[in-house]
């Protein structure tokens, strides 16, 4: 199942909206073939795997490893279960069940007399498509918050000054990053103060959808996003009714504009995820400056934290997360180390957010 894995993770960025998957296929306890899914409309693993065997008689008896529940519907591609029915294959294990099939795949399989283990490796299977999984469940996409502070907690000093706080290795993480997000969330106070292009350029990848709140259409008409070769990737969402000043020149070089209903401090946050889902993005990751962050944790839309610790102090300056509403420790939002490691002379931690279930929102533009 590791090995499927990693099979799977070699279409990172490429799948959205469906999930990466990978699938082997042992006679023996030998690997005969193997395959993943590797871009979105293209065929699935368990085809490619079966695909693979070079000679169909091996597949008789033969046991299928794959990281989500085969399909068992007609999609773009004819249901991966009938195909496996009909290889020959006697044994299918499964890491995680697919939220979409309700059991129906693992049904299909059993019923025509094979022999299915569910379950196995599950957690890092649903991992490997927390997009997915966020968004079956909850219907938005599933947000990581990148953070770059100093290790006192400031993203910026007093007098804004910002550029950069981590090194060149961290830098490169986040182009990483970006290429395997279907989209990248910043709000208007970023634009406007760093002009980000938020592009993949110091590795080789997709470049996402990049994302801009400007619920007042505000945003000077000369930003990289609006001007750059990629304009046509930039999405902007204001209030009803506004007009900003680069509507046309965006619209033009294929960009949009959504308008979304407002709340009390800016743009309804949950209305934005929504929609994004309704695009298809299954993931995002967070660029913004503190106020967007901010919103974004008070309402519990946050998965997932991408901390980059640089090894300075700045001191006064601007906090990376403002007013949470905590007065005692025992409020404070708990979170959970995921993973920490070293990127140059910067520190990477990440975390899983204890989320209250995304009862209370407070948006923002
Ligand atoms: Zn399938």
């Amino acid at each position: 199942m590791r090995r499927a894995l990693a099979l799977a993770r070699r279409a990172a960025g490429w799948t959205s909206p469906n999930p990466m998957v990978g699938c082997l296929i042992l006679r023996a306890g030998c690997l005969i073939g193997e395959g993943f899914h590797a871009y979105y409309g293209g065929a699935h693993a368990e085809a490619r795997a079966l695909a693979s065997v070079s000679d169909p008689e091996l597949l008789r008896g033969a046991t299928m490893v794959v990281t989500l529940e085969p399909c068992a519907h007609w999609g773009k591609t004819p249901p991966c279960t009938e195909l496996i029915i009909r290889s020959g294959i006697r044994r299918v294990l499964v890491g995680a069940l697919d939220p979409l099939m309700g059991g129906r795949g693992v049904a299909r399989l059993r019923e025509a007399g094979l022999e299915v283990e569910t379950g196995l490796l599950e957690a890092e299977c649903r991992e490997l498509n927390a997009g997915f999984f966020t968004w079956a469940r909850l219907g938005r996409p599933w947000i990581a918050l990148k953070i770059a502070q100093s290790l006192d907690g400031r993203v910026a000093t007093r007098t804004g000054s910002s550029r950069w706080v981590t090194a060149v290795p961290a830098r490169r993480w986040v182009h990483r990053c970006r290429a395997r997000v279907d989209a990248v969330l910043v709000g208007t106070g970023t634009v406007a103060a760093d002009d980000p292009a938020l592009t993949v350029r110091h590795v080789r990848g997709r470049q996402p959808w990049r994302v801009v709140l400007d619920r007042r259409g505000s945003l000077p008409a000369d930003r990289r996003l609006f001007t750059d070769s990629l304009c046509g990737r930039t999405w902007v969402f204001t209030a009803p009714g506004v007009v900003p000043s680069y509507a046309e020149q965006l619209l033009q070089c294929g960009g949009r504009i959504f308008s979304v209903p407002e709340g009390p401090g800016g743009l309804d946050l949950a209305a934005v995820l929504e929609r994004l889902a309704r695009e298809g993005v299954r993931t995002v990751l967070v660029e913004a400056g503190p106020r967007l962050a901010t919103a974004l944790i008070r309402a519990g839309l946050v998965d997932r934290l991408y901390c980059l610790i640089a090894p300075k102090l700045v001191g006064s300056g601007l906090e990376a997360i403002g007013e949470l509403g905590v007065w005692e420790m025992d409020q404070a939002r708990p979170l959970a180390f995921h993973r920490l490691r070293r990127i140059g002379p910067d520190l990477l931690i990440e975390a899983t957010v204890d989320s209250p279930g995304g009862g209370e929102c407070s948006p923002v533009s």
